[in-house]
């Protein structure tokens, strides 16, 4: 899933995940279960994560690439929040090549920068289990109480406006470039993410030929 951050990549994973019973692999979601553990990766992740800054490559790849090793991936998994940068990409890509497989598809929901905004203001998520709401358009049942696990609904750290408009910033500045190498490789399918989500998926399952 590419896209910038809140543009629905989680909210739709999780519906193609179901779809298709594969697992949804979310480096964001990795990094925040390392950081609630204090590991050493956590640790390391959280300065960056919390400047709305990207956590460097080389904490990344290996991670990623360890986990779609393990034995639920075998038949198909989506990355959601990975690549972000061009040198991701190309690791990803050598990795995979190595082992005779490849990308089928990269989903890019396009989505302008005011929504973001808005939509990144109004997510919630829970610090128990990571599950995603947003008070307007998907609230929780009870007030900041997740429905999932009756944890307790936050606003992400990194999801203050000042954060976000760094994120944004640099996710034009290093994601936004693997729309052209996706499409070059001419696995890119593209959606509009203003839409309602379930004309999203819609739209996106169609695309998978
Ligand atoms: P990302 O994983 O790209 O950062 P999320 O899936 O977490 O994005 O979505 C960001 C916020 O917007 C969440 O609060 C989510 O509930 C909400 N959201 C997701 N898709 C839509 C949509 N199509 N319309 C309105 N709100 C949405
Ligand atoms: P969003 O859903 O809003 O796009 P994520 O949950 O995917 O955000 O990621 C949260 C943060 O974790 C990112 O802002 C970044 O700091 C870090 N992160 C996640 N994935 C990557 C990645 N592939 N490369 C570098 N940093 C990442
Ligand atoms: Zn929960």
């Amino acid at each position: 899933m590419l896209g910038a951050p809140g543009a629905g990549k989680g909210t739709q994973a999780i519906k193609i995940s179901d779809k298709f019973n594969i697992p949804q692999i979310s480096t964001g979601d990795i990094f925040r279960k390392q950081i609630k553990n204090k590991t050493e990766i956590g640790l390391k992740a959280k300065g960056y994560i919390d400047q709305g800054m990207l956590v460097p490559d080389e904490l990344v790849v290996d991670l990623v690439i360890a986990r779609i090793e393990e034995d639920d991936c075998k038949n198909g998994y989506i990355l959601d929040g990975f690549p972000r940068t061009i040198p991701q990409a190309k690791a990803l890509d050598a990795a995979l090549n190595q082992r005779d497989l490849k990308l089928d598809y990269v989903v890019n929901i396009e989505i302008p920068d005011e929504n973001i905004i808005r939509r990144m203001a109004g997510r919630r998520a829970c610090i128990n289990c990571g599950a995603t709401y947003h008070i307007v358009y998907t609230p929780t049942k009870v007030e900041n109480v997740c429905d999932v696990c009756n944890g307790e609904t936050t606003l992400r750290s990194d999801d203050k406006p000042e954060t976000v408009y760094k994120r944004l910033e640099i996710y034009h500045e290093q994601t936004q470039p693997l729309i052209l190498y996706y499409k070059e490789q001419s696995i890119l399918i593209e959606t509009d993410g203003v839409q309602d989500s379930n004309e999203i998926f819609n739209d996106i399952v169609s695309k998978l030929v």
